[in-house]
């Protein structure tokens, strides 16, 4: 997910219930309270099968993409969908979120033993791209562009390419998504165009060019992308056509 939450009642919010729900669980709980302290996050609540090597594997490899040093963000996980609902506000369950202020990383019931690098790897990519770039990364472009980072996910273009038929191509964040599939088309649609980007002109390279300034200038420029949506209706198709 992104990092949609925003503002100052969710920022009270969000730390009042860490203090309150650490204190419960510390009480309540027979198995004792693991939090996990690296250079880049305190990971509170951590599973018993998350072990300190394996967090830095996938902290080391996401910060290697992006080129970027986590200045330490707080990581929690929570035991109820009902619980994280408080914090992010969102109206449908989410598997985790990114939150940008105060910045952290929520992990739900969801993540587990198999999906923990993709899922934790990829909000990760988005505290980078905030601590990194500010706000410089548009929106349609930040999903796919962590999902590239962690590998998450094959783009199928051939869904893509049927969506495409009845859906317009719009550029909003799968957060505000009205349903399900929309989310999906939206995902993908953004990994997509991060294939297209990185094929076309180097995406790390492109990243790196446009730190602090509007990357729409540098599709134009370094990619010799005029138009967004011709450009990637244009590799939906050529892409579709490949995978038979
Ligand atoms: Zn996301």
């Amino acid at each position: 997910m992104g990092n949609s939450a925003e503002g100052d009642d969710v920022s009270i919010l969000f730390l009042g219930f860490m203090i309150f729900s650490n204190l419960i669980f510390a009480k309540q709980s027979p198995v004792p309270l693991q939090t996990i302290r690296t250079n880049e996050v305190t990971f509170y609540r951590a599973p018993s099968w998350l072990k300190k090597r394996r967090l830095n594997q996938v902290i080391h490899r996401v910060s290697r993409y992006f080129e970027w040093d986590v200045r330490r963000v707080p990581v929690q996980m929570y035991e109820s969908p009902v619980e994280m609902q408080r914090v992010h506000h969102l109206k449908f369950p989410v598997m985790a979120v990114t939150i940008r202020n105060p910045l952290g990383i929520h992990l739900g019931q969801g993540v587990n033993n198999q999906n923990f690098d993709q899922v934790f790897g990829h909000e990760l990519g988005h505290v980078i791209l905030i601590q990194k770039y500010k706000r410089a990364i548009p929106a349609w472009l930040e999903e796919g562009l962590v999902n590239h980072a962690v590998h998450r996910g094959k783009v199928d273009y051939s869904f893509l390419k049927n969506e495409l038929k009845t859906r317009p191509i719009t550029w909003n964040h799968p957060a505000f998504a009205k349903s399900p599939e929309e989310a999906r088309f939206l995902y993908q649609l953004s990994l997509a165009l991060a294939e297209l980007l990185d094929r076309r002109c180097d995406l790390p390279d492109l990243l790196q060019l446009s730190v602090g300034k509007k990357l729409e200038i540098y599709l134009k420029n370094t990619c010799e992308i005029d138009d967004l949506d011709v450009a990637v209706r244009k590799w939906i198709a050529q892409k579709s056509r490949n995978s038979g």
